[in-house]
């Protein structure tokens, strides 16, 4: 499907920045350029830059196909979703043409997310990418990049079913003062929580053994979630 016409796809401009894929395709990353239009199409096309996309989508809604889908495209750099740290062999890339935070934050065009609907729509469809894999740039690179922003509207993909909608009834209310989170918590950390007071209990035995009783406070919270963030830290392995 990828090198047949598409209708969705209004230019090719072969980009040489791409390699072959180590993994199938799973998630789609989008991304704003941060630099006007033509030179954004220069750069990703630039043998020298060693950045692409599969796709540069214009203000104006034009779709520049750069990539081959089957092959692995440069855009999200060091990346990581959900354990994946190869993302750009695990994804579909989209440069968004827009000024980007450094070039006066605004909306994006109206033509240019009517262009992107039905390409991210086809994207998922074909490879089955489940909706929580359909991300910005910064979701997979939070310390580096916080494109596409604020502003991009995933409420419509997530009309379309194409990325998860914002959850609107918090059931935990705050994670921190609840008990569900701390079992949540400490299923991560490696404890079997199917008895739950025994889960606890035992999490006392090894961490807080001056009080047993199986039942989740405060000391127990913040004792476990110090340790899971200096293990996710990489200060505890
Ligand atoms: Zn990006």
């Amino acid at each position: 499907m990828q090198d047949q016409p598409d209708e969705l796809v209004h230019r090719e401009v072969p980009s040489p920045n791409w390699n072959e894929r180590a993994c199938p395709i799973s998630m789609l990353v989008l991304h704003y350029t941060e630099l006007p239009f033509a030179e954004a199409l220069a750069r990703l096309i630039d043998p020298a830059a060693e950045v692409s996309a599969h796709y540069l989508i214009s203000e104006g809604g034009e779709v520049v196909r750069l990539v081959p889908e089957e092959k692995r495209a440069w855009h999200a750099g060091a990346s990581a979703w959900r354990g994946q740290r190869d993302v750009n062999s695990a994804s579909i890339g989209i440069e968004l043409d827009h000024p980007g935070h450094a070039g006066g934050y605004r909306a994006f065009a109206p033509a240019q997310i009517a262009a992107l609907v039905p390409l991210v729509h086809r994207i998922v469809r074909d490879y089955d990418i489940p909706r929580a894999n359909v991300v910005g740039h910064s979701d997979v690179a939070p310390a580096r990049k916080v494109d596409p922003g604020e502003l991009f509207p995933w409420e419509v993909l997530a009309d379309r079913h194409l990325c998860l909608p914002r959850p609107e009834s918090l059931e935990l209310g705050d994670p921190f003062s609840n008990d569900g989170a701390f079992f949540l918590a400490l299923e991560r950390f490696g404890y079997d929580i199917s008895d739950g007071r025994k889960a606890v209990e035992a999490f006392q035995r090894r961490w807080r053994p001056e009080a047993i009783d199986g039942l989740v406070d405060g000391q127990c919270r913040a004792i476990l979630f110090q340790l899971l963030l200096d293990r996710e830290r990489g200060l505890a392995r």
